[in-house]
């Protein structure tokens, strides 16, 4: 699996599902399949970011498996 070219990701590396009772940062360079990327997108609770530094400033908290290091 790999970054997604098109909408709504166009490319970017990092991938947040922003439905309330998840809030999490993905990073699509390093994704697994327990991230069910595709299925947040098909949700439409995709949005994308380019750098993890402005996800955790909006809120976001880190995936358990593709970046680790949750703070909840
Ligand atoms: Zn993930």
């Amino acid at each position: 699996m790999a970054r997604r070219q098109g909408p709504p990701l166009y490319g970017a590396r990092y991938c947040v599902n922003i439905s309330p009772s998840k809030k999490e940062v993905h990073d699509l360079d390093n994704e697994t399949a327990q991230c069910q990327i595709d299925e947040i997108i098909a949700a439409g609770h995709a949005k994308p970011y380019h750098t993890l530094a402005e996800a955790h400033n909006d809120g976001y908290d880190n995936c358990h498996w593709c970046i680790g290091g949750s703070t909840r």
